[in-house]
Parts: structure tokens; C-alpha cells; sequence
């Protein structure tokens, strides 16, 4: 049955624009190649932004000129007043759905300090800020009777009459193709750090498919360029330890024991820094024993969980080793102020879309936020289309989709080896220093593995559970992501944030 509002992806955007989707009276389903509960919201750490002022003097003036500075003059203005001056807003909505949010002693939102903040802004549920608000969305979506259907890749965004009208999907399980038409489709796919592959914190879902998919169907994209590098990733799992542990006090330091950035600049900063340290042979670790044993496990509990399963050392007691690694894409569907992509019935939420409120460099705390602002808007205006006359299209008979799963090629080149082998040249080349030599390299790189894609494929040629399949349909959705980054950090000649040129 067609629905009203199509939405793609479970996580913390895809979730939001569900329920208030829901809430103008129209019909809404919800399709996701995992199950919602492992999208990579799940493993937001350090909070959500919103000027209450519950830890000490805040505003939302404040927060928006943060949020700016942020962005290196790459954000749109309008937009991020928005952002932040909805930010209290929507912390008090997660608050009613149950977000079990940690309290200060009288009872209010504890919020906390993460770089590049005037204040303590941060509400969190201790280090599992994006769990518990996934989890209370995916039970208010249950609640609500929202449809959602698992383990759905989505293969393509259908398009007749210039307007969107449904997606075309792989359904994991059997193997076959499927078709859901709709009114309206909404994309919340999530990000594209995985190109890094290991060198990213990302879950390894977060492959670019929506984004690729919207370009297929006619939609623009902005800001591809800019990725954001974590300063704090696990020196051997990539695995993140939260900038929570730095706004708690936590030190960076070299092998001689010396401290050598303010911790608290943004990211982009105290990246470049500590990539700095790095190229010049030293290592570098976060260092937070000062903190105590107490502290450690009430305010940052599975960080340290974390660092002793995935690093096998405590923090507790020693220094934790760490490396800058890729985090978070500021770049996306580009969308206007209603959430609206470039082609008519599409819109885009989360970290897929460009709302144009990070600029060049993406405030911590900020993308929690934005699903909720942003997964909002683009669930009330994609039902408000859908109620429109003339947004009910049918598929046009010629359509064709699909086409992308039809490979019988005689596969002579692993794509998997390939894939490691573009990460690590993605972070040295396309990473947190870049130069036109190294990026012309890279690019011709990437177009020299697409003119082979015809020697790589799926080895299991089964239908049912193919996973192999699955990652084969990703890898070719990450090259073509890989070619717009590199293109456009080409096209960007001077450094801009999270973009940096040393040439
Ligand atoms: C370790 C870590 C810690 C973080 N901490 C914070 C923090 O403290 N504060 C903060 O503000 N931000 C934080 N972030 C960033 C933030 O968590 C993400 O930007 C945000 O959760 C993205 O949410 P989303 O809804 O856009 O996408 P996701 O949560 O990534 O969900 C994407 C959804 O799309 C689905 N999907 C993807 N491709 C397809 C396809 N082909 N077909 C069908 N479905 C598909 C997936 O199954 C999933 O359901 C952190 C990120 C990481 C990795």
C-alpha cells in the first residue's frame, strides 16, 4: 500500500521526522537496512546542545556565535539561530519521551563542557546520550503504530513527473527487489565517514547510500569536502573516547609528557595538532587518571569500558593512546529552510543532509541536536507535501530500477582489499592536512578502481542473507562518494576548517 511520507533510515533523524510525520495524520513508514536500535546514533557519547544554563551562566546568543565560530563563516546564519534557539525546545520534548537525561543535585539537566563551547551546554545520559534517546524514540515510534520495516537497502529514489514518488530496495532477507511508492520520501541515511573505513568512528553502516542514491535521482549536494576529524579516537580501534572526557579535564599529552594544545579548542584545532605531534614521531595520549575512579565511572562509564575492551589498558590507572580519525561528515544533500531537497517530494534529515548549520567544522554536541530540529521540520513539511493534491504521482511504467544489484561480473579484484587500500590513502590524502598532489592522486586513484568495477563483485551469487552482496552494493556507493569528496577539496583552494590546505 502507498503510504503518505516514506522514510528511509531509523536512526535518530529518521525516528523524529516518524513521529511528527505522524502526529499531521498521515500515513508514515519507516524502512532501514539494520535494525533502528544499532543505527549509529546509538553511539553518541558526549550530548546534546541547549543553552539552559542548568551548569552555569549560558544563552542562546551564545550558543549560535559558538556554533558559528564553529563553522569558519561556511554556515547559514538563519539556519543555526534556528537550530540553537529550538535547541531548549527540543531537549524538553526527549525529556517528555523519557530520555533518562543525568540531573545536577536539584534535579535539573545536568549539562557539561565539549570543545570549542562558552559553557557547560552539553545534556547528557552519561556517556550513552545517543542510546537512551534512540531507545526512546524506537519505543515512542512502537507506541505510535509507526510502520517500520527491517533489513530494506535502499537500492534507489523513483522519480516520475520530475517529482519523487517512492524507492526501489533490496530486501536482505529474500534477495528480491521491492518497490514502496509514496507521496513524499524522506531520506535520514546517516553520514559517509566509513569511506575512511578503520580509520573512522563510525558504524559501518554509515557508507553514503542516501546521498548517492539522491544524486541518482537529481538532488545537489553541498559541502562534500568537508569531514570532521575527531581528535580522540583509540589509537589501535578508531574507536572513540568522547570530548566529554576532555570538557571534564582530561589532558592531552606527548611521549615526553608535555601538553601541547588548549584541549578545549575545536576539534579541527586540536586535530591538526595532534596530527602534528604524530607526523614528528611522537604519540599521543589522553590522560584522565587526575579524574579519579569515582568520577570516571559515574560521568564517563563506557569510555572506560571502551578503552579496557578495545585498547586493553584502564584509564583509570594508565594513559589512553589516541589518534585523530575520521568522525563526522559536515557535507550532504543540500536542502533549503524546509528541509526540502532540489527535487520535488524529497527531503533529507540527519547527518545525509546539509542544513547548512556546520559549515566547515561541525560544534560537538551540534548533530544530536540537528536530528532533532532538523528530523522535525522535514517530518512535518514532507507530510504537509504529502497532503498537497497533485504530490500523488504514479510510477511511471518505464521506470526502471534495481539495475544496480544485476552484476554477473568475472570478479578478478577483491573490492574488500580495495576498500582498506582507499581508506588508508582517503586519510593520508584526503585527511586532516591535504595538498593538490596528494588529492590529484587520490582522484586518480578512485577513477582508476571505477574503470575496474567490472572486474569486482558479490563472490556469492545466493539470494537470501547476502551479505556479501550488501557490502558489495556499499563499497560502490563509498567510491562514488570518494570521487565527490576529492573533487570538491580540489575545487576548495584555501584552507577552510576541517578542510586544510597546506599548499
Ligand atoms: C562514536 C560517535 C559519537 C558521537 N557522539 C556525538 C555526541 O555526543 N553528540 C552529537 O551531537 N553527535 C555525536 N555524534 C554524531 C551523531 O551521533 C550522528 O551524526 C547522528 O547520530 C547521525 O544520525 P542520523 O539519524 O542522521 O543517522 P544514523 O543514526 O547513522 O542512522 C542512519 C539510518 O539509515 C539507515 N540506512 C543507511 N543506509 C541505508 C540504506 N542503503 N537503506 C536503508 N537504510 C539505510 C541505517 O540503517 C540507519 O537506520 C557521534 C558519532 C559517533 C560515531
Amino acid at each position: 500500500m502507498k503510504s503518505d511520507v516514506l522514510i528511509i533510515g531509523a536512526g535518530g533523524a529518521g525516528l523524529t521526522a516518524a513521529l511528527h510525520a505522524k502526529e499531521k495524520g498521515v500515513s508514515v513508514r519507516v524502512l532501514t537496512k539494520e535494525y533502528p536500535t544499532r543505527s549509529q546514533t546509538c553511539m553518541a557519547q558526549g550530548g546534546i546542545n541547549a543553552a539552559l544554563g542548568n551548569n552555569g551562566e549560558d544563552s542562546v546568543e551564545a550558543h549560535i556565535a559558538n556554533t558559528l565560530k564553529s563553522a569558519h563563516g561556511m554556515a547559514n546564519e538563519d539556519a543555526v539561530r534556528h537550530l540553537c534557539a529550538s535547541a531548549p525546545e527540543a531537549v524538553e520534548w526527549l525529556d517528555r519521551l523519557g530520555v533518562c537525561f543525568s540531573r545536577t543535585k536539584d534535579a535539573k539537566i545536568a549539562q557539561r563542557s565539549l570543545g570549542g563551547a562558552s559553557a557547560p551546554r552539553a545534556c547528557h545520559a552519561q556517556d550513552y546520550t545517543g542510546l537512551k534517546i534512540l531507545h526512546s524514540l524506537y519505543d515512542k515510534c512502537l507506541s505510535e503504530g509507526i510502520e517500520i520495516l527491517n533489513e530494506k537497502f535502499l537500492l534507489d529514489v523513483i522519480v516520475s513527473e520530475d517529482k519523487a514518488c517512492g524507492v526501489s530496495v533490496l530486501d536482505i532477507r529474500s534477495g528480491e527487489v521491492e518497490v514502496y511508492e509514496s507521496k513524499s520520501v524522506i531520506l535520514a541515511t546517516g553520514g559517509y565517514s566509513r569511506v575512511y573505513d578503520k580509520h573512522s568512528t563510525n558504524s559501518t553502516a554509515s557508507t553514503g547510500d542516501g546521498i548517492v542514491a539522491a544524486v541518482r535521482a537529481g538532488a545537489k549536494l553541498k559541502d562534500m569536502a568537508f569531514v570532521q576529524f575527531h581528535p580522540t579516537g583509540l589509537k589501535n580501534s578508531s574507536i572513540l573516547i568522547s570530548e566529554s572526557a576532555r570538557g571534564a579535564g582530561g589532558y592531552l599529552l606527548n611521549s615526553k609528557g608535555e601538553r601541547f594544545v588548549d584541549e578545549l579548542r575545536p576539534r579541527d584545532e586540536v586535530a591538526r595538532a595532534i596530527n602534528e605531534q604524530i607526523l614528528s614521531g611522537e604519540e599521543v595520549f589522553l590522560d584522565i587518571r587526575h579524574l579519579g575512579e569515582e568520577f570516571i565511572d559515574e560521568e564517563l562509564p563506557q569510555e572506560r569500558k571502551l578503552a579496557i575492551l578495545y585498547e586493553n589498558i584502564d584509564p583509570v590507572t594508565d594513559l589512553i593512546p589516541i589518534k585523530p580519525v575520521a568522525h563526522y561528515t559536515m557535507g550532504g544533500i543540500e536542502v533549503d529552510k524546509t528541509s526540502s531537497t532540489s527535487l520535488k517530494g524529497l527531503y533529507a534529515a540527519g547527518e545525509c543532509a546539509n542544513h547548512g548549520v556546520h559549515g566547515a567544522n561541525r560544534l560537538g554536541g551540534n548533530s544530536l541536536l540537528e536530528l532533532i530540529v532538523f528530523g522535525k521540520q522535514a517530518g512535518q513539511n514532507a507530510a504537509a507535501y504529502a497532503l498537497l493534491e497533485n504530490s500523488d504521482v504514479d510510477i511511471h511504467p518505464q521506470v526502471k530500477y534495481g539495475s544496480e544489484i544485476e552484476d554477473d561480473n568475472d570478479i578478478e579484484l577483491d573490492f574488500y582489499k580495495i576498500k582498506e587500500e582507499i581508506a588508508d590513502l582517503f586519510y593520508k590524502n584526503v585527511g586532516i592536512i591535504r595538498c593538490e598532489k596528494d588529492l590529484l592522486s587520490a582522484e586518480e586513484k578512485i577513477q582508476e578502481i571505477q574503470s575496474k568495477l567490472h572486474l569486482m563483485g558479490a563472490e556469492d551469487r545466493s539470494k537470501v542473507y547476502n551479505t556479501n552482496r550488501i557490502e558489495f552494493l556499499e563499497f560502490k556507493n563509498t567510491l562514488e562518494v570518494c570521487a565527490y569528496v576529492v573533487r570538491e577539496a580540489l575545487d576548495i583552494k584555501e584552507s577552510c576548517g576541517a578542510h586544510y590546505r597546506i599548499d
